[in-house]
């Protein structure tokens, strides 16, 4: 119930995460409390760029994943289970999650590197514990839900980054193992809900690097989701990838075409990642083009007042609380 693939999964076997199983008709979540993945990341990695801009958040992940990307950066931990039928991780209650976080005073929880619908009964308990905590939660995901995930969620849910990948379905059929039109479902839920989303989408050479893909996305960021919500356009890194090796890093040009049409499609917020020295990483006023939130790697420099631009007085969209 936790995903989009609706697994059917037969007695002794399990679903396509590799991380649910079916023993003798009750089916357990394999990977509850055991964490592949804990660090502490600025905000920015997730990358959340208007979502308390220049914190640290605690970053968790068991192994297993939904989808099978082929541009994978973190396939070593998200295809484990079913590359080696183990899954692998440290056992941490909820608690002790939380208990990391306060003595860090961390503001916020980040379930990502892997999917969190596949960790979801462990990321609600500690979503929860977190709530009450005052502790955000943010997910950093494909975005392959279940109506019914989505629905737990919700309540807990602060913030979420969402892969857009592509804007063809035959590129999640193929590269993903998945679908699209889910995850436009999550995108417009999310929204609906008023819970802050920036969306990324990873440019890799050949694959999904057409004009009209970008454009499609562009138009749907503004349409469904609207033009506040950002737009991190992402260098592919074909070394680090599970089985692009052989494809070229996203060009500079690429990216910059790429920013181009996000802000020709009227998207207020676009940015490039991973690839410093490409088009931007700062956020510039919509209204009146000034510098208010200057990033270089991870450092973070304000130069706005409270969330509005300091010489036009223009909302920039941030949560600074
Ligand atoms: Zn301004």
């Amino acid at each position: 119930m936790n995903c989009a693939h609706y697994c059917q999964i037969l007695s002794q076997k399990r679903g396509t995460c590799g991380t649910r199983e079916n023993k003798n008709g009750k089916l357990y979540a394999l990977n509850y409390g055991k964490v592949a993945a804990l660090n502490i990341d600025p905000i920015e990695k997730k990358p959340l760029f208007h979502f308390l801009p220049g914190s640290r958040s605690l970053s968790l992940a068991t192994a297993g994943c939904n989808f099978k990307c082929a541009s994978c950066q973190n396939w070593d931990i998200s295809q484990s289970p079913n590359l080696t039928g183990k899954i692998e991780g440290r056992e941490i209650s909820p608690k002790e999650i939380i208990d990391i976080a306060l003595k860090n005073k961390l503001p916020s929880i980040s379930y990502t590197y892997t999917e969190p619908a596949i960790f979801s009964e462990f990321a609600l308990d500690i979503m929860k514990l977190a709530k009450k905590a005052k502790i955000k939660n943010c997910w950093v995901s494909n975005g392959f839900w279940s109506e019914e995930l989505f629905d737990l969620n919700f309540p807990y849910l602060d913030a979420a980054n969402i892969d857009l990948k592509s804007f063809e379905n035959e590129f999640y059929v193929k590269y993903c193992g998945g679908k699209l039109q889910p995850v436009l479902d999550t995108l417009k839920r999310l929204k609906q809900k008023g819970i802050w989303t920036e969306i990324t989408t990873l440019v890799i050479p050949t694959l999904n690097d057409k004009d009209k893909i970008f454009k499609d996305i562009a138009d749907f960021i503004k349409k469904d989701l609207g033009n506040e919500t950002p737009w991190h356009i992402s260098q592919f890194s074909g070394a680090i990838s599970w089985k692009l090796k052989d494809l070229p890093n996203t060009s500079f040009e690429t990216l910059e075409k790429t920013h181009k049409i996000g802000k020709e499609a009227g998207l207020k917020y676009v940015y490039t990642g991973n690839a410093p020295g490409a088009p931007s990483e700062d956020t510039f006023c919509p209204k009146c083009g000034a510098l208010m939130i200057d990033r270089n790697g991870y450092f973070v420099s304000r130069h706005d007042k409270d969330g509005k631009c300091s010489k036009c007085g223009e909302d920039l969209n941030l949560i600074l609380k």
